[in-house]
């Protein structure tokens, strides 16, 4: 009977295990364990796709775009007022001159400035004066113009023709030239940007022409765009890799012409030809210090490493909340087998107490021995009750904090004597054989009498209902460095070593047969543990299965008493 019940508790104990792993399986590790595959799988395309590089070549395509642009809009701006006070080929000749000398004067950034107009096929040049006495640079800019005489008389039309549509398109009506002149004996780049004047008649071919002067254009223009460039809001590049460095190479050299701060040599990742504006130049864009490639490969190992960490993390989780639960439901199920136990243990004294006393009302008892019998029954159940009712009492109390203790110097050796008295005669009833030890030289401690009593009577009774065949019980007190002991032995059932800890916690009771078969509420030894720690001391066991357990309560003889601190 009793083995059946132990084994029907333990199927509900595993059911509810399963049932637990279950749940945590469906509600937390499958979800977390698809999520983590999932990411892993995304990780996985990422890589084969190449999506990081190609986010950031998308990046750097719009860039250049965006940069050209910016170059494009910023010489249309220069150019803009030079169109509306640049003279016509109507304007006498010396007007044109002092006008264009004007506009140069006012104009650093110009190399020169030139008219050109297709009726009369003229193009009138003026240079920048503090080149036009450098003999250098006035062959430079006079083979310019001579270049330029000579494909004006074909371009021009054409010329004319984009400007003005452009105008009518509402963009700015300009358009641009360059390129590198490679000789021999120099080396140098040449553009203009070019308009038709606003004083031109409408349906003239003429065109105003400036060039830019290639030092300006390196030390100021340029720098200004690509400082602009990278700084802008508009260009959206990524902000956690380092700020991206950009150069403008002349097209037929892998020399850069200018680079921003920030280059560290080494080719670009992207280029762009400027096509629409200073032709003959590439811009490039890189990020120093690194590539593409490597801040693809650093992103999924940064990515793979929080993976991994955050698999740890949910796993240590997972554990703790299994492990947490798996506590919850041990109490939840320690606790109604306290109930039921609880239960059982009072009705059986008060069925016994009330049995008897019926008899004894009656009268028909003859033997007088009889009458001494049943009075003892009667008071060793009431006993077996108030003993169980403290405990329950002194258990709440302890739960709710409010557990005092009444420290007074006591003689332990004359509280052990007397209340082991009233109990000799039932443990020896049972068929016990019991042994006293009071040592002679125990000093007086400061303890709470009744605390004291009771975890005594705890532990003699519980070595009386766990014992089997060797029914044999000793109580000892003696000194041991710095301490009283209190030992009680038996030669019972006995513990199992990893049982031995558990005992002491509220509601544990062994999983041994014979323990399920006896009533009990697993109350005793925590509280026995509560009130040896509240007295500075402590309780330990030593025991064998079935050569049984010496339980040993410490009493420290200076003690510090903690009361209230100690836990149940
Ligand atoms: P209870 O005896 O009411 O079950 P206790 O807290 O006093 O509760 O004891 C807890 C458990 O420790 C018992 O259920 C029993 O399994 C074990 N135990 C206690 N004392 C002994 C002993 N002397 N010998 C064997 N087992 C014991």
């Amino acid at each position: 009977m009793s083995f059946m019940k132990s084994n029907t508790a333990g199927k509900k104990r595993t059911s509810d295990r399963t049932r637990l792993l279950l749940t945590l399986e469906l509600a937390i590790i499958l979800p977390a364990v698809s999520l983590m595959a999932f990411s892993v799988w995304n990780l996985h395309k990422i890589q084969r796709d190449k999506a990081i590089e190609a986010a950031i070549q998308r990046d750097f395509t719009y860039v250049l775009g965006f940069a050209e642009k910016k170059a494009w809009h910023k010489a249309a701006g220069i150019l803009n007022p030079v169109r509306q006070e640049f003279p016509s080929c109507n304007s006498p000749g010396s007007d044109i001159k002092k006008q264009l000398d004007k506009i140069l004067a006012e104009h650093p950034e110009f190399l020169y400035v030139a008219l050109y107009d297709k009726d009369t096929d003229l193009l009138l040049w003026r240079f920048q004066e503090r080149h036009a006495a450098d003999e250098a640079w006035h062959k430079r800019l006079t083979d310019t113009m001579t270049m330029i005489d000579k494909w004006l008389p074909f371009e021009a039309p054409d010329m004319v023709h984009r400007v003005r549509v452009g105008g009518e398109k509402d963009e700015m009506p300009f358009g641009f030239e360059g390129g590198w002149v490679e000789r021999d004996d120099d080396h140098y780049y040449w553009n203009f940007g070019y308009f038709i004047p606003a004083a031109a008649p409408r349906d003239d071919v003429s065109l105003g022409l400036v060039g830019f002067d290639p030092e300006y254009l390196r030390n100021s223009f340029f720098p200004g765009v690509i400082t602009d460039v990278l700084s802008s809001k508009n260009t959206a590049l990524r902000s956690d890799a380092n700020p991206p460095a950009m150069m403008i190479r002349p097209a037929k050299s892998y020399i850069p012409w200018i680079t921003s701060s920030g280059w560290d040599g080494g080719k670009p990742e992207m280029e762009r030809p400027l096509v629409n504006v200073f032709q003959g130049m590439v811009l490039g864009i890189k990020y120093p210090g690194t590539t593409i490639a490597a801040i693809g490969a650093k992103f999924l190992r940064y990515n793979y490493i929080v993976l991994g960490a955050l698999s740890l993390l949910m796993a240590g989780g997972v554990y703790m909340a299994y492990r947490n639960i798996s506590r919850e439901m041990n109490l939840a199920r320690l606790k109604s087998d306290f109930v039921a136990n609880v239960s059982h243990e009072l009705r059986t004294p008060l069925a016994l107490i009330r049995l008897y006393a019926e008899t004894l009302e009656l009268g028909r008892l003859t033997a007088k021995e009889k009458y001494q019998e049943y009075f003892r029954i009667i008071r060793e159940e009431s006993e077996r009750l108030s003993a169980l009712i403290n405990n329950i009492l002194d258990f709440s109390r302890i739960e709710a904090g409010r557990k005092e203790y009444e420290f007074k110097e006591t003689d332990l050796g004359e509280l052990v004597r007397t209340t082991l008295e009233s109990y000799r005669f039932q443990i020896e009833q049972n068929g016990f054989a019991f042994e006293e030890n009071i040592a002679a030289d125990i000093p007086p401690v400061n303890v709470d009498r009744e605390a004291i009593a009771r975890s005594l009577l705890n532990l003699v009774n519980n070595a009386l209902k766990y014992s089997k065949d060797q029914k044999y019980i000793g109580v000892s007190l003696y000194r041991a460095n710095g301490s009283v002991n209190l030992e009680v032995r038996d030669r019972g059932i006995g513990i199992a070593p990893a049982e031995q800890e558990k005992i002491f916690e509220k509601f544990y009771r062994c999983g041994d047969p014979l323990v399920h078969n006896t009533k009990g509420s697993g109350l005793g030894l925590s509280l026995v543990r509560h009130i040896a720690q509240a007295h500075g001391g402590n309780v330990s066991v030593e025991s064998a299965p079935q050569k049984g357990s010496i339980f040993t309560i410490a009493l420290p003889i200076d003690p510090h008493p903690r009361q209230g601190q100690a836990t149940a």
